[in-house]
Formats: C-alpha cells, sequence, structure tokens
C-alpha cells in the first residue's frame, strides 16, 4: 500500500492462486479488498488456448479446399479429374462440417445451455439401435461387431447425447481395427450405474498418449487424416453432463477397451 498513492488495483500469484487486489486510501489507513480471481483467469486462459486451436485446426482443410478450387481454375482438367477433385473437396467439406458441429456441441454442453430432452433411456436399445446402423459400416470394413446384454439398463439422460457417445466410440474402435478385427459391445447394470464397454482388437494406444486421447484436438501421431481429434473429448464431455465418467485401457498390438459409467437415476440431472 505504500508504494501507490491514491486508488490502485494489483494483480499477483501466490500458490497457483490469482489474487487481484484494490487498494482505497481511507481517512485513518488503508483498505485493500482481496480477490481470488484464479478461475476467472483459467477460463480466459482455456478460452484463448481454443481460439488458437481452432484456427489452426480449419486452417488445413480450407488451404486444401483452395487449392482444389485454384486447380479447376488453372488446368484443363478431363472429367475424370474433375470428379475426383470434386469427391476431395466434398470429403474435407464434409470433415470441416463435422468439426465444427462437434465444437458447438462441446460448447454448448460446457455452457450447460443444450436443448436435449432427459428421460429415463434404455441404453441396451439405444446400443442395439446404433449397432444396427454402425454394421455397415463395420461389415464394409471385414469386421465383427457383437452386441452383448442389454437387459435393465437404464440410464437418466437425453438419447440424443447417450446417441453420439455410442456413435463416438463404436465409430472409432471400426475406424481404427483392420480388417477381421472384432468389436464387442456389451451394456450391463453394476449396482446404482449402467456400463458401457466398448471393446476391439485393434492397434490399440500408446502409453504415452493414452492420457491425452481426452483433450480437445488431441489425436495420436500416425492416426491417418480422417478425423478432428474432438470426439473423445464430446464423449467425455456427455459422460460428465450425464454424472457419469469415461475411461480407457489400451495395449499397443493388442486393442482398447473403452468403459462409460453412467448413473441409473439422476434427479439432479434435469437441464
Ligand atoms: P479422431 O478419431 O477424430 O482423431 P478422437 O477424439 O475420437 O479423435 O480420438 C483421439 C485419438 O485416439 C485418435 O486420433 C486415435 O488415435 C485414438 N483412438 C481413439 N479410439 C481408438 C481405438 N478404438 N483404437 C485405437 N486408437 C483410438
Amino acid at each position: 500500500a505504500q508504494d501507490h498513492d491514491g486508488e490502485s488495483t494489483l494483480e499477483f500469484r501466490r500458490n497457483d492462486r490469482h489474487l487481484e487486489v484494490e487498494i482505497r486510501p481511507m481517512d485513518h489507513g488503508t483498505l485493500g479488498l482481496f480477490r481470488d480471481v484464479t478461475a476467472a483467469r483459467e477460463l480466459e486462459r482455456s478460452r484463448r488456448e481454443m481460439q488458437r486451436m481452432v484456427s489452426h485446426e480449419l486452417k488445413t482443410p480450407l488451404s486444401s479446399i483452395s487449392g482444389f478450387g485454384s486447380m479447376i481454375e488453372t488446368y484443363e482438367l478431363s472429367r475424370e479429374e474433375q470428379l475426383r477433385i470434386a469427391g476431395l473437396i466434398r470429403g474435407e467439406a464434409d470433415r470441416l462440417a463435422t468439426m465444427v458441429r462437434t465444437f458447438l456441441d462441446l460448447e454448448l454442453l460446457g455452457t450447460h445451455q443444450g436443448t436435449e430432452q432427459w428421460a429415463t433411456i434404455d441404453l441396451g436399445g439405444l446400443v442395439e439401435e446404433r449397432c444396427d446402423i454402425l454394421n455397415a459400416a463395420a461389415r464394409e470394413a471385414g469386421q465383427h461387431l457383437h452386441v452383448e446384454g442389454g437387459d435393465d439398463c437404464p440410464v437418466a439422460g437425453s438419447a440424443d447425447l447417450l446417441a453420439r457417445l455410442i456413435d463416438n466410440l463404436v465409430g472409432n474402435a471400426i475406424k481404427y481395427s483392420p480388417g477381421g478385427a472384432t468389436i464387442r459391445v456389451v451394456t450391463r447394470r453394476l449396482g446404482p450405474a449402467t456400463i458401457l464397454e466398448v471393446t476391439d482388437d485393434g492397434p490399440g494406444i500408446d502409453r504415452d498418449a493414452l492420457p491425452r486421447i481426452f483433450e480437445r484436438f488431441y489425436r495420436v501421431p500416425g492416426s491417418g487424416s480422417s478425423g478432428s481429434g474432438l470426439g473423445l473429448a464430446l464423449v467425455k464431455e456427455i459422460s460428465d453432463r450425464h454424472g457419469g465418467c469415461v475411461r480407457a485401457a489400451s495395449e499397443v498390438g493388442r486393442g482398447s477397451t473403452f468403459t462409460v459409467e453412467l448413473p441409473c437415476e439422476n434427479p439432479g440431472m434435469e437441464a
């Protein structure tokens, strides 16, 4: 206070906390108002980081689309080449659209502003429904998709969000496993919770990468070009939103298991 004449505000860090201090001279002494602004600073930091990542992730597909456009403008292309380039442009645009949709869903979930309907969902039934659709992709890749269990597996939640969780986990197992792989999707009851387990005997995930896979935009190096690194972040956000949790176990060369635990009843969760 002695260093600051008149009213002033300063901020400093102590033991990982950000403290803001307002100093006001009073008639007989000085008033110091201390505020812990750690949460606000952390939010600003993660917003900045998110903006940086979004612009970085959008640049690559946008510059591909722009490059393909220039090719069409510059060269006399055969009908075949035109079709090939149109397909590439559509693929990149679809990837961008999925990325933007997933990203907005994540933001909405984070701010609890989703418009989803909350009810008691029969998770076993929902898993069967989604797997009927996903099975087409598995069959095309020469994989076997097995669905097991599912009796008496209620979850208090949103059918839309839970469908996206199932699609992402089973979709990843299909996307990352080779032909001939077996993917098992098991739903079972464990006391007050319903468990969903997606197991594949695909490539597995490196031990160093495993702790990072639920981060936004994180992709294991060498995972190929079809992905945004947002799918598992969305799975985690959806599990959190339902008052549940998700974990992954994996071994390179042997496969991966993703386990989601969701409360059967959750009276406080209605949006
Ligand atoms: P995306 O699939 O778009 O890259 P995700 O967030 O869904 O993003 O997954 C993050 C990373 O985790 C992926 O890049 C992939 O390397 C790895 N991964 C996810 N699921 C599996 C799986 N079943 N088998 C092997 N690797 C996986």
